[in-house]
């Protein structure tokens, strides 16, 4: 996943790029208008973050050009201008979202997640479902009701395999073998100890049942 971000300020461009790449976005930075405009339009990105106040093009013009250009391509708007005719602006010239300075990084994570979560056009064929579970192949993220969470590498290969085969009781030994590797019994209590991280992850509701002396079953009704 591909962010642009378009802010002429270096302390926040800074932060905004470390903390989006720590959580595993691809960024790149324009320091302003027009050079944001000029990338947005050439490159291909998923999102694009877009500062108003900007030297050269500010950003309601970027952001004007940009909703004709690429009509399909999320703005959020993070400004310190938070007056409503502002905000009401940007929403009109098509802006995505609008987050106002200072702002939480969290909350801007979030934002930014739940945009790039509505699918486009052929978008579906990597998310599977079983039940009130939907696992993301792509960013091996599950999601249950309103929880979303991000998997590890085991446990997203446990919870792919409790989807894949949803109704089913699958034993210890097939996870050990299918997930580890193992084809042999470790004796140790790596499967017990992943599925127990998956329940705490994917909170209460989670439909991961223990079937005594046979294995795990993820219910699908
Ligand atoms: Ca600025």
């Amino acid at each position: 996943m591909r962010i642009l971000v378009i802010e002429d300020e270096p302390r926040i461009l800074g932060f905004l790029a470390r903390g989006l790449e720590a959580e595993g976005f691809a960024v790149d930075a324009a320091r302003n208008g027009g050079e944001g405009l000029k990338r947005a339009r050439r490159d291909s990105y998923d999102l694009v973050l877009l500062d108003l106040l900007l030297p050269g093009l500010d950003g309601l013009s970027v952001l004007h050009e940009l909703n004709r250009a690429r009509p399909e391509l999320p703005v959020v708007i993070v400004s310190a201008r938070s007056d409503l005719p502002t905000k009401l602006r940007g929403f009109g010239l098509g802006a995505a979202d609008y987050l106002s300075k200072p702002f939480s990084f969290d909350e801007l994570i979030a934002r930014i997640r739940v945009q790039l979560r509505k699918p486009g056009p052929g978008d579906n064929g990597h998310v599977v479902r079983a039940g009130s579970v939907a696992l993301d192949l792509a960013r091996r993220e599950a999601h249950v009701g309103s929880i979303i969470a991000q998997l590890s590498d085991r446990e997203f290969r446990v919870l792919h395999q409790l989807v894949e085969h949803a109704g089913e009781v699958i034993s210890r030994e097939r996870l050990l073998s299918e997930v580890w590797g193992y084809h042999f019994d470790p004796g140790s209590n790596v499967v017990d100890v992943c599925i127990r991280r998956l329940r705490k992850k994917l909170g209460a509701d989670a439909p991961i049942e223990t079937v005594r002396h046979a294995g795990y079953r993820l219910t699908a009704a």
